[in-house]
Order: C-alpha cells, then structure tokens, then sequence
C-alpha cells in the first residue's frame, strides 16, 4: 500500500519517533503547530475511526495518554490540544488515521474554530437525527 505513514513505520521514510510500542507508533509532526506536535497512529493501517476495532482505538488512545504525560512532565507544556481530522472533508490529507498532540500554553494565541448558539429549535431538530439511545 502506497502510504506515507506506513513507509515512515516501516523506517523507509525518516521521522523523529517520539515512541513505538508492538501496536502503536509516535513521531514528530515535520511541519508543527507548535513545538512537540506529535502524530500517533497505529501499525496497522486504518484510514479513520469508522474502520478501527475497539481495540486498536484503546491502543492508540494508551499511547496517546503516554506521549501527552511526557509533553507536560519533559516538555514545560502546561498541557495540549488533541485533534483527529477524520476524513478529508475534516481536513484529512494523510488516510492513515493519526491523533495530533498540539503542545498549549496559556496564552501561546492559538485559535480553535469558531462557534456560534443554536438558533430557536435547532438543537431539537439536530440532536432527533442522530442521538444514539
Ligand atoms: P492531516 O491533515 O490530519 O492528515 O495531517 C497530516 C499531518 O502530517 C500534517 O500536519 C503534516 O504536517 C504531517 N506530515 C506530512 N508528512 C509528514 C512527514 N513525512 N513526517 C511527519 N509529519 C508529516
Ligand atoms: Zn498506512
């Protein structure tokens, strides 16, 4: 499979690995938010979450958990944003699935997306089309 991500597992392609464990992989962003963006992704190749099992999302999630501790301990980050763009109409360029770990600090300027309130209704109106109960 023509993936940069797997090449990059694979050591074909160079990263700067931040952690590898038996299921999961985790290198540098080449092109960061900020200092210490990290990507995680899991060995197994997935292009989003629809596709992943419950248990390749658990492991990326324990890695996940692990890098985000070194960032605060080792990093001075007082903490991070995680970001999934799933598929490409959320910005996906990389159809490997991956988390980006986003290293925040008070203050740094970074801007999420914006929002605005529901209008009269349409809370009601959205949340009858997909609640799951
Ligand atoms: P996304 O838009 O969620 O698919 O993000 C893909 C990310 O991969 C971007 O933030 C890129 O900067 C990053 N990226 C692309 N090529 C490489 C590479 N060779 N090594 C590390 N990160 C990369
Ligand atoms: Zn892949």
């Amino acid at each position: 499979m023509d993936c940069l991500f797997c090449k990059i597992i694979a050591g074909e392609i160079p990263s700067y690995k931040v952690y590898e464990d038996d299921n999961t992989f985790a290198f540098l962003d080449i092109n960061p938010v900020s200092q210490g963006h990290t990507l995680v992704i899991h060995k197994q190749h997935f292009s989003n979450l629809e596709e992943a099992s419950e248990e390749q999302l658990a492991q990326t999630m324990a890695t996940v958990k692990k890098i985000g501790q070194s960032i605060k301990d080792n990093l001075g980050a007082e903490s991070y944003n995680l970001v999934v763009n799933n598929d490409e109409a959320a910005g996906q360029i990389i159809s490997h699935a991956h988390f980006h770990i986003i290293p925040r600090e008070r203050g740094d300027g970074l801007q999420p997306w914006p929002q605005s309130p529901y209008e009269e209704g349409q809370a009601e109106e959205v949340v009858s089309k997909f609640r799951i109960l």
